[in-house]
């Protein structure tokens, strides 16, 4: 973990000032996990890499610094059958997942559907609305392959 903080990073610090969060130990080094890595990872995976730079940080830490960080949509949390979650660094468009129940692999797409529909249930509803979740369940080409 030589250049840490990476130049990411920065720009994290950047995107948590202008949402008016303080850049602490913990979400800088939270990021900087989720940044390196090329995919998704569990709480556990966070936080072994987490503690390789902070030795001190908890489990109770790593929620609640992922629950900021995912609010803001800094990074993406998919969630699994089992009630598990997985988080990446995210880009900055919005998007969606779907995940294999197979094989757990995970896609991103980017398009999003919703966006003239929201429009309408919040004129309909009189709901300001902020935010939303999808994310679709299947089977990847190699795992309904594998399975013929
Ligand atoms: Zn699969
Ligand atoms: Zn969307």
């Amino acid at each position: 973990m030589s250049h840490f903080p990476c130049a990411k990073e920065i720009d994290a610090k950047e995107v948590l000032k202008e949402k008016g969060l303080k850049s602490t130990p913990q979400r800088l080094a939270v990021l900087h996990v989720l940044h390196e890595s090329t995919k998704y990872l569990s709480i556990n995976d966070i936080l072994d890499k987490t503690k390789e730079l902070l030795p001190n940080t908890g489990l109770a830490t790593i929620y609640r610094t992922l629950d900021v960080l995912a609010e803001i949509g800094l990074i993406t949390r998919v969630h699994f059958e089992d009630g598990c979650h997985t988080y990446a660094y995210s880009s900055d468009s919005h998007g969606h997942h779907i995940v294999c129940t197979t094989c757990n692999k995970i896609m991103d797409f980017a398009e999003c559907p919703f966006d003239d529909y929201l429009e309408n249930l919040s004129i309909k509803t009189g709901f300001k609305i902020k935010n939303h979740f999808l994310q679709l369940f299947g089977e990847c080409n190699e795992c309904a392959g594998s399975a013929s």
